[in-house]
């Protein structure tokens, strides 16, 4: 059955290093994908944009609005792009409302966010936060509520960029083989952040020596690691 899945991102740029590859296997598979970029990362993650003389910030949002709507499409994804201001990110009650509303929209089998905590980084944990928050309010405790609800969708972690000082263990590694070269193109739309290309591709290397003792599966050249929070409902073992 297609599956969908929604990535909610702090800044424009997270989703492309820590689940295109997720993204891509979806689309791939027949399914639908959706990114929220809560913000560009306009003020906080665009370093290279603002060695530029005079840049603004209206102008970086421009740009890193094209790079990550380039990224998307490479990975076949819709972007959502909320434009909520990063550095610090705050999401007010009425930033909450329109998060849960297209979570209900959209009806998403599985959720894909930020770690609930990040040391080196003040908005990855309030994304974290805020997603549990809205997936919660669309979709109620799995009972007739007093709102309208959504079939509680699954809730997964991706990799933070320090994992072990995020409290991040790997549940599971997905592989991206398949996709990688899609991945490789969402990667290289990220402009203002191009030093973080051969970071992540030496890390989906890593992580799929993981995957391969683990599982035994030599294929696998490039994988994805996430966290499962909540228990999985299963019908066999
Ligand atoms: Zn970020």
């Amino acid at each position: 059955m297609p599956r969908t899945i929604l990535v909610v991102s702090a800044h424009s740029a997270d989703f492309v290093w820590r689940a295109a590859g997720a993204i891509a296997t979806v689309v791939e598979s027949g399914g639908a994908a959706h990114v929220v970029a809560l913000s560009y990362g306009e003020r906080g993650e665009s370093g290279e944009l603002w060695k530029w003389p005079g840049q603004t910030e209206q102008r970086v949002k421009e740009i890193r609005h094209g790079e990550a709507q380039a990224a998307a499409t490479a990975l076949g994804a819709e972007l959502h792009a909320l434009d909520l201001g990063d550095y610090p990110l705050v999401l007010d009650a009425g930033a909450i409302d329109r998060l849960t509303g297209l979570i209900r929209e959209l009806e998403p089998h599985l959720i894909v966010t930020h770690a609930a905590r990040d040391p080196f980084n003040p908005d990855h944990a309030v994304a974290h936060d805020a997603t549990v928050q809205a997936r919660q309010l669309a979709s109620g405790a799995g009972v007739a509520s007093a709102f309208e609800t959504i079939s509680p969708p699954e809730l997964l972690l991706f990799e933070p960029h320090q994992p072990e000082l995020c409290g991040f263990v790997p549940t599971t590694f997905l592989d991206i083989t398949a996709v990688w070269e899609k991945k490789v193109a969402a990667m290289e739309a990220m402009g203002a952040q191009s030093y973080l290309r051969q970071y992540y591709s030496e890390r989906a290397e890593h992580r799929a020596n993981h995957a391969r003792r683990i599982s035994g599966r030599s294929e696998i050249r490039y994988a994805e690691a996430f966290q499962r929070d909540l228990p999985v409902v299963v019908d066999t073992l």
